[in-house]
């Protein structure tokens, strides 16, 4: 069994993907070529924002929103503690004070409590000049974080908020979909992700005009507008191959057409199966999950190594994310950050599994993986 099954999802599209591909090489505008701004266009309707700007990957799209509000170096970003390490290494790459910030136990995402805790502690022992200040909010395995009380926390500390939209993809609060949620949002194309290209890929997602222009410089070394060989600032350069976008027109298509709902089908079945046995994910009243990963909660560490096994003695993947905190991350380890601040990031890491789902998932694996784990609790 695959944990997320690619190559089903592909045979499903083949023809289609096919061509588009061949249609790129045919074309041979291998870079920026037209696909990128059809699709460019695709996802900011999709998104509801106003531009929406892709890149090489989904460090990058969270490294150029960084860079496109001057955000670096004696500046603070402040992340969830329970996260994939880009979260935290975007900021840190621009030379920026990573602090992150413990979460909330029943939904993995930062809490707006400990937030506004972690913001005021810090400013309050701040003596010069204030620093730009940033939030990272991580919408992660799927299901955006709780922005409704992070932007009034932001707004009271002058905070700019970019969304950490690389699991979010295809998510909601209410009738807002992920990645329009703060000043600029950022996504992954990576493969497992709820929307993937065939290889890296990213996008930064603003509605600020000129935040946007800046973001179409610094995704290309910092080009000015109307000159390819004058430069007006020093960028990077992450640009979405015109293949990438090719594929991802044709996937964004079956995503928004019956993947989404596939998927939420999938852990609806989940739910179903395991509920009483374990906690199944929670989502809160309002909100829409795109189902990155689908991740209960055991016990103690114990049960879960024991599930695992079993589960993998039967050729079932399971996988955890994340074993450990970024504040015990070896290369924060200089920051000497206590364990005290992330009890619930602590928890989490000795008690989640993420199970295999994905859009083209049976009823009969499900069964197959609630089974054992029903055995095994
Ligand atoms: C995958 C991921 C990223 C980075 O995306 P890449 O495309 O792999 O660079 C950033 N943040 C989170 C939460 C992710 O899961």
């Amino acid at each position: 069994m695959q944990f997320r099954d690619l190559k089903a999802q592909y045979l499903a599209l083949k023809p289609e993907i096919d061509s588009a591909i061949q249609a790129v090489i045919d074309s041979s505008q291998f870079i920026l070529g037209s696909p990128v701004a059809e699709l460019e266009q695709k996802l900011a309707e999709y998104t509801a924002r106003k531009h929406c700007i892709t890149c090489a990957s989904g460090t990058d799209a969270l490294q150029l929103s960084l860079m496109a509000m001057d955000i670096g170096r004696g500046d603070i970003v402040f992340t969830s503690d329970f996260t994939y390490f880009a979260s935290a290494a975007a900021a840190s790459i621009l030379g920026a004070d990573v602090i992150p910030v413990d979460i909330d136990y029943d939904t993995f995402n930062i809490s707006p409590q400990a937030l506004d805790e972690a913001i005021h502690k810090t400013i309050s022992n701040i003596r010069n000049v204030p620093p730009r200040i940033a939030i990272i909010p991580v919408d992660l395995f799927g299901l955006p974080a709780d922005y409704t009380q992070i932007l009034p926390i932001a707004k009271k500390y002058g905070a700019k908020v970019i969304e950490d939209g690389a699991q979010g993809f295809g998510g909601r609060i209410g009738q807002t979909s992920a990645c329009s949620f703060g000043h600029i949002s950022a996504t992954s194309f990576f493969p497992a992700k709820p929307l993937g290209c065939y290889g890296d890929g990213g996008a930064v997602f603003v509605d600020d005009d000129s935040l946007a222009e800046r973001i179409k410089s610094l995704r290309q070394l910092g080009k000015a507008p109307n000159d390819k060989y004058d430069n007006c600032e020093i960028g990077i350069n992450s640009r979405l191959d015109t293949i990438q976008a090719a594929i991802l027109l044709k996937k964004l298509k079956a995503f928004s057409e019956y993947e989404l709902d596939d998927i939420n089908r999938i852990a609806g079945l989940y739910d179903q199966k395991l509920i009483g046995s374990v906690k199944t994910p929670y989502i809160p009243e309002g909100f829409y999950s795109s189902r990155a990963q689908y991740t209960i909660k055991l016990e103690n560490q114990a049960i879960r190594d024991r599930i695992m096994n079993s589960l993998s003695a039967d050729g079932i993947p399971s996988m955890i994310y994340y074993p450990r905190g970024i504040h015990r991350q070896k290369a924060y380890e200089y920051k000497k950050l206590p364990d005290e601040w992330y009890p619930n990031t602590i928890r989490a890491c000795s008690t989640v599994l993420s199970l295999p789902i994905h859009p083209y998932m049976s009823e009969e694996s499900v069964d197959r993986i609630a089974a054992i784990i029903r055995n095994n609790v």
